[in-house]
């Protein structure tokens, strides 16, 4: 089976194809990702409007070369998935409307695929990760556990209560001077501070429930920056410093416990892993940080590479063939789904219910 995949949910505009064969192995054929970061940085933050026309203008020469790439053609596929939500609105209607016009001139199946199942199922086409497992997302927009049980078969643990994580990142940075995309802006200069000169809130520590709230640190770092004003270079490696490391102690207490649970319900599977996915997940002291918390639950952490971590098509065209390879790909209720910018992913996964809504 060899299927295209569209992702136009925010600012990179991506195509890819992906295979399958017989034996049931995938082979990533191409994946182009064309990043928007540079038509947003002078704003500090994604613009939808910017990006909704950045998308129309890039998406047919990023599908070309996709193809190209994979050295296929349209007629060489097995169906066309596209992100369908959630996202940014204008760009979801320029992805899914390609891949509609691309299905019904071809009469290729098309699938509605949520970016959400794109990044929960990306470990099974990187690392062939079992069902079930546990999911970290950790991205600009979500910061999310989920329990995935199977193709569509979600169940959300936690959630932020406010902001995502990634956004804290990228708010810290502004906050101190750093340019967007703030995450990798905030890791580097977090490498030569001192991360106990500000004691920043872990915010929810030892609360029962499993979710996650950034908001409180965001305003402690604008207090600690607006206290020791103008900033040295030093000034802002240690705020960075400090910050990472609430976060990295915050994270560890917060995850810890849903992997107790998942412990708890799945005490004899044979390979427990967690999945950690979204660009947050390109964080080294992060990353560190959930490997040894897996290894204190027995649990092995699985972080696919940083390039298929963050938004690409080749996660929206293998989320396509494992839902075509289920049974749970419908052309018609494809064709007639409409993008929605909200779209839980434990909301049953099938785009046929609150299609449009
Ligand atoms: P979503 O996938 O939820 O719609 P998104 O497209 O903005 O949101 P991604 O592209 O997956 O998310 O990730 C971008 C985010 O990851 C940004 O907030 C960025 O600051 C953050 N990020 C990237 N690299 C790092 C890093 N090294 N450390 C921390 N954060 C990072
Ligand atoms: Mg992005
Ligand atoms: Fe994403």
């Amino acid at each position: 089976l060899r299927m295209l995949g569209i992702e136009t949910s925010c600012d990179e505009t991506a195509a890819s194809v992906v295979a399958l064969d017989e034996s049931g192995t995938p082979k990533i054929l191409s994946n182009v990702v064309l990043s928007q970061i540079e038509d947003h940085a002078a704003f500090g933050g994604v613009v939808p409007e910017i990006a909704a026309r950045a998308h129309v203008e890039a998406l047919d020469g990023i599908v070309a070369s996709a193809l190209d790439e994979a050295g296929v053609s349209v007629d060489d596929l097995d169906g066309i998935a596209a992100t369908a939500g959630p996202g940014l609105i204008g760009g979801l209607i320029v992805g899914l409307m390609t891949a509609k016009a691309i299905a019904a001139a071809s009469g290729k199946p098309l699938v509605a695929v949520n970016h959400l199942e794109g990044h929960a199922l990306t470990a099974r086409l990187t690392d062939g990760v079992e069902f079930p497992y546990l999911l970290l997302l950790v991205s600009g927009g979500h910061t999310q556990v989920i329990l995935v049980r199977g193709v569509g078969d979600y169940e959300r643990w936690a959630t932020t209560i406010d902001d995502a994580l990634g956004e804290a990142f990228d708010k810290t940075a502004k906050l101190v001077g750093l340019p967007y995309p703030g995450g990798p802006n905030v890791e580097r200069a977090a490498r030569e501070g001192d991360a106990s000169r500000f004691s920043f809130p872990r915010p929810l520590r030892g609360e029962a429930r499993l979710d996650f709230s950034f908001s409180g640190l965001k305003t402690a770092v604008r207090q600690a920056a607006t206290a020791i004003a103008p900033l040295s270079d030093q000034d802002v490696a240690d705020i960075c410093a400090s910050f990472q490391r609430a976060i990295t102690e915050t994270l560890e207490e917060r995850v810890g416990k849903s992997l107790s649970r998942f412990r708890e319900i799945y005490p004899d599977i044979d390979d427990p892993a967690l999945v950690v996915a979204g660009g947050v997940a390109a964080n080294k002291a992060i990353r560190e940080t959930l490997d040894r918390l897996c290894g204190k639950h027995a649990m092995r952490l699985v972080a696919p590479p940083i390039a298929l971590c963050t938004d690409n098509a080749a996660m929206i065209a293998w989320a396509g063939l494992e839902r075509m390879r289920a049974g749970m790909a419908s052309n018609d209720e494809s064709m007639s789904f409409a993008p929605r910018s909200r779209w839980p992913l434990d909301e049953r996964a099938s785009p046929m219910i609150g299609s449009g809504k």
